[in-house]
């Protein structure tokens, strides 16, 4: 049994999680941005009532987390909106309160792992794991184990560069894959398009557009549309880059998955000619709410237990 802890910049979740993925209990909280004795302390604290809760014994803790983290050292970085949280080591207070091995990774990855081992991403040798929400982000798995840049870096699916005329970017280019095709950008592009009389502009959210295009609304299905061809031009953007055998997609946006799929699958087969991109699987994410916090216990499993050298279960 793993104790897994999910950092946000909003919230923690932290839950208890059996060997095969499941979710024996859960609890979660605000995130206090600058206080970071009181967050762990709290995390701490969540930690013990649910295993209680569970009725288990905890044999390690796993961390995923938002933002840049050094998964080696197991601290976290640069977190600008957790300001009160930078350079400091979950892993090491942790593992001093509960005498466990504990292993910190950035959130994407963890999701990652998460749907390679226990998900839709299961028997895939080169996985990639995209989320699309209010931003893009990800991991790639390959062989079981997850690819880590320089100095065990994350790298950021989200900040490829597709239209360098496109929307600023918040790392500093613009018309990142993030900047056109995240949550926002979908609502952004329905702001500036639709006709001054639209009935439902005042308040509107990607998911009210989605339910929008699925009753037929023609200004929903054309920002739909655009939607999709960027979401097409990115992933065919990784079909090129790495040739995996599958995308699993994931995040708030990919709930209506159904409204995009065809037609990033025809921006796929446009280009792409030079690579088998017809053998990357699109496939959907398949562990729901809790990919992060089961991500967060995998991430345990990669670091400490075998998994990564056994390859994909
Ligand atoms: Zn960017």
């Amino acid at each position: 049994m793993i104790g897994a802890v999910d950092i946000g910049g909003t919230k923690i979740a932290v839950g208890i999680v059996d060997d095969s993925g499941k979710v024996l209990s859960r609890m979660e909280a605000p995130t206090d941005p600058n206080r970071y004795s009181d967050g762990i302390e709290l995390i701490a604290h969540m930690l013990r009532k649910t295993a209680q809760r569970a009725g288990v014994g905890l044999s390690g803790i796993g961390i995923g987390s938002t933002g840049p983290v050094d998964p080696l050292r197991g601290e976290f970085g640069d977190v600008d909106f957790l300001p009160g949280w930078r350079g400091k080591s979950p892993v090491r207070d942790l593992a001093a309160s509960f005498n466990l091995r504990v292993a910190l990774e950035n959130d994407g990855d963890a999701a990652a792992l998460a749907e390679a081992g226990w998900g839709a991403g299961r028997n895939r040798t080169r996985l990639i794991y995209v989320t699309i929400g209010t931003g893009i982000g990800g991991g790639i798995v390959l062989d079981g184990q997850l690819y880590r840049g320089v100095d065990g870096a994350h790298p950021e699916v989200g900040h490829h560069v597709i239209d360098p005329a496109g929307p600023e970017c918040s790392c500093g280019f613009r018309g990142c894959w993030e900047a056109l095709a995240a949550g926002p950008a979908m609502v952004a592009w329905l702001e500036s398009h639709a006709p001054a009389a639209y009935l439902h502009r005042p308040g509107i959210t990607a998911k009210k557009i989605c339910e929008l295009a699925q009753q037929g609304d023609e200004v929903a299905l054309q920002a739909v549309e655009h939607e999709a061809y960027y979401l097409g031009l990115g992933l065919a953007n990784l079909i090129s880059l790495f040739t995996p055998d599958a995308i699993v997609l994931g995040g708030s946006v990919m709930k209506s998955a159904p409204l995009f799929l065809d037609r990033i699958r025809a921006v796929i087969r446009q280009g792409c000619r030079f690579v088998p991109a017809e053998k990357a699987e699109l496939a959907l994410a398949s562990l729901g709410e809790d990919t992060n916090l089961i991500g967060a216990a995998r991430v345990w499993h990669h670091r400490f237990g075998g998994i990564a050298s056994q390859g994909p279960q």
